[in-house]
């Protein structure tokens, strides 16, 4: 069974990570401000593109962060660790590699 201060540790490394890249790219994700006189169609194409992309990061990044908020009410309820779908503990290792997991490898496999 993972430790409380493991488990807290690990999803607090995750969330600082998480949160400096989204100030990172806030500034990459600001509205594309394209001038038309200097900027041609397919750089154009190419911004509206790159934001699309870094939406998509910052979307990603989000749910990842309530992920991680659901990990530290669940760490905070003493039921951490335990897979929703069989009720077994989640190995050790799977949550050291994703702290989030909140099913078992064998439950995991199944979906
Ligand atoms: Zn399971």
């Amino acid at each position: 069974m993972i430790s409380f201060d493991k488990a807290h540790k690990l999803l607090t490394g995750i969330q600082l990570e998480l949160i400096e890249l989204q100030s990172i790219s806030k500034a990459a994700s600001a509205p594309v401000i394209l001038d038309q006189q200097s900027v041609g169609r397919l750089s154009r194409m190419d911004a509206i593109r790159d934001q699309a992309m870094a939406q998509e990061a910052d979307r990603r990044r989000k749910l990842e962060l309530q992920k991680i908020e659901a990990a530290f009410n669940r760490l905070g309820s003493d039921n951490y660790g335990i897979c929703l779908g069989c009720e077994e503990e989640i190995a050790e290792k799977r949550l050291e590699v994703d702290p989030t997991a909140t099913l078992c490898i064998a439950c995991a496999s199944q979906e």
